[in-house]
Formats: structure tokens, C-alpha cells, sequence
């Protein structure tokens, strides 16, 4: 019998070099790859959660979108603000499940942390923005691990949630 009560997919979706094989591997396999190839986009991984609330363990099965970013201007990541993400997330409401969770990963805090960089969004205006687009929203680093697993247990909860509520 399989040792999961669900199986959830996520796609990780994004610009290039934001860290999205960074997160996958973080979550999946506890290690950070200081410099991976960007052509070797890792693109599967998958991990068991528990959720306590629910009591239930979910098996996530996630894929992580490397390569398609090249079909975007790759000048449009230097804007300031959230029009990248207005468009990938344009694109995942017209393709999926109105109903379908998103969560907005602020990655690489850890350079905000440590002041090597000057943060350019602000905790509350990614808040702001992510529950006005009807998203969740976490601040994580895939260098130091903080906040991955959060965010895709946050999502997971969301999701069994909805299952429980038949939404
Ligand atoms: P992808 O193209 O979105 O899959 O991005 P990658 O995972 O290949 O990461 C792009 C670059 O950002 C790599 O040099 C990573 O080591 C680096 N990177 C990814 N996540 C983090 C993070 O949380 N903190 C820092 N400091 N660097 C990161």
C-alpha cells in the first residue's frame, strides 16, 4: 500500500536564475548548488510531507519549468517590481484549474539578509500583491534552506483544505 494519502504536483515556474532548480534540489535533496549549470536544469523531484493539521502525508511530485524562460525577453527580469510574475502567473490562470493554489516565492532573501544586495520588494508589498492576485506567499533561500519546505507545506495545506471544503 502506498505510505501517502495524496499525491500533489507543482510546477515551479519563473525567470531565469531565480533559483527555481536551486529550490527543487533544496527541497528534495537538503543541498545547494553553488554554481549549477544553467543548461542542466534539474526537472523532477519529488518528496514525502506530512501534514499535521490534516493528519494526512503527501507525496509532492514537483517540476521545475528550466528552458522555457528562454522563450521570454530576458530584458524584462531587470524591472523592478511584479511584472515578470504578472506574466507567469497570466499564463498559469489561463492554462490551469481556476481553483488552483499558487504561491509566490520571494527567493534569495539571504541576500537581503546579509545586506549583499539591497532588497528591491518589500515583505508586506509581496504580501500585498500576492493576496491581491489570489496567491500565497513566502520569502525563502534556497542557499541556507529557510522557508522551503514551508513554502510548499503552506501550499500543500491550501490544497487539502480545498479538498476537504470539495472546492
Ligand atoms: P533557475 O534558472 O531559475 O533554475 O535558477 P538556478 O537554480 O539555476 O539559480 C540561478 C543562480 O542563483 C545560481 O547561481 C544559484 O546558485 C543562485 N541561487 C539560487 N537560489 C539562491 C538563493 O536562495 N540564494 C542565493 N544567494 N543564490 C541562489
Amino acid at each position: 500500500m502506498a505510505n501517502w494519502d495524496f499525491v500533489l504536483k507543482f510546477i515551479i515556474c519563473g525567470d531565469a536564475a531565480v533559483g527555481k532548480s536551486s529550490l527543487l534540489v533544496r527541497l528534495t535533496d537538503q543541498r545547494f548548488l553553488v554554481n549549477p549549470d544553467p543548461t542542466l536544469g534539474v526537472e523532477f523531484g519529488s518528496k514525502l510531507i506530512y501534514i499535521p493539521e490534516e493528519d494526512k502525508t503527501v507525496k509532492l511530485q514537483c517540476w521545475d519549468t528550466a528552458g522555457t524562460e528562454s522563450f521570454r525577453s530576458i530584458t524584462r527580469s531587470y524591472y523592478r517590481g511584479f511584472n515578470n510574475v504578472r506574466t507567469w502567473l497570466g499564463d498559469v490562470r489561463e492554462h490551469a484549474d481556476p481553483n488552483l493554489t499558487c504561491i509566490l516565492v520571494g527567493n534569495k532573501v539571504d541576500l537581503c539578509e546579509s545586506g549583499t544586495i539591497k532588497r528591491e520588494v518589500m515583505t508586506e508589498e509581496g504580501e500585498a500583491w500576492a493576496k491581491e492576485n489570489n496567491m500565497l506567499f513566502v520569502e525563502a533561500s534556497a542557499k541556507s534552506g529557510q522557508n522551503v519546505e514551508l513554502a510548499f507545506f503552506t501550499a500543500s495545506r491550501d490544497i487539502l483544505d480545498k479538498v476537504k471544503r470539495g472546492v
